[in-house]
């Protein structure tokens, strides 16, 4: 971990170091995590202050807006954030008090969202790059799935995906190669199939449609998946509708002029 905890945690022995700061909080999960903790975590060099919240440390989505983020626009973040399935949590009243004091926000900010550390770096690789293949086996493949029309479900190989339009689905009913934003407009009307009707068709909509079939997958798996779907996804300064707030409910930012 890279947290550094702050003078708001309380009670730190300024003479001792780093090292010994860890003895003396060590990190063992959410079990040791007090509610409203404030810290700081680096993230992409920046520190961001960060806050727990039901047991779980968050970083304040505002403040990673204003400074990784900041050549980017609030809807092009939020829509970003939808695409990737970030939910943000609202802070409470007094959380936003104890972010401004941890100079996270300005005094007039009135609501800022939280995200997780995982999800932060998901968001920034999304915009700032320096995408890597996750490790893998030789001859991977992901079991993903689809709903959009009559649904279909197919084999999405890592190896094969090179570019934003690379062929690297393949159709587990014909067996035919697709990329990823064409195969989720590619379905198969089975027994079983049920229609849903497609949404507008938008320039990332695949990252939200396409899942893994497997819904009980390791997180090993769900990560890898995640950073899969992170790549070819940084490098467009395309501006896109917003999406409908039907998913991962609503969150304000605030952005500093
Ligand atoms: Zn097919």
């Amino acid at each position: 971990m890279e947290t550094i905890s702050s003078q708001l945690a309380g009670g730190l022995d300024t003479s001792s170091s780093p090292n010994s700061q860890q003895e003396l909080q060590p990190y063992t999960g959410s079990s040791s995590l007090k509610p409203n903790q404030v810290s700081e975590t680096i993230l992409y060099g920046v520190p961001i202050v960060s806050l727990v919240i039901d047991g779980q440390e968050r970083l304040c989505l505002a403040q990673i807006s204003n400074t990784l983020l900041k050549n980017y626009s609030y809807n092009e973040i939020h829509n970003r954030r939808v695409a990737l399935g970030i939910t943000c949590v609202q802070c409470t009243p007094v959380q936003l008090e104890i972010l401004r004091r941890a100079g996270a926000m300005p005094i007039s900010s009135r609501r800022c969202g939280m995200i997780t550390k995982r999800e932060a770096e998901r968001l920034c690789k999304s915009f700032l790059g320096a995408h890597s293949p996750p490790k893998l086996p030789e001859n991977f493949a992901f079991d993903v799935s689809h709903q959009c029309a009559w649904g279909s479900r197919g084999n999405f190989i890592p190896a094969r995906y090179n570019s934003s339009r690379a062929k690297c689905i393949k159709c587990s009913y014909c067996n035919m190669y697709f990329s990823p934003n064409k195969f989720i407009f590619h379905s198969h009307r089975t027994p079983e199939a049920k229609y849903t009707q497609p949404d507008a068709a938008n320039f990332n909509s695949w990252r939200r449609h396409l899942k893994l079939t497997d819904k009980n997958s390791s997180d090993d798996l769900a990560h890898a998946w995640e950073d899969v779907k992170a790549m070819f996804n940084g490098g467009s300064r395309k501006r896109t509708l917003p999406i409908g707030g039907s998913e991962g409910g609503s969150c304000f930012l605030i952005i500093i002029m």
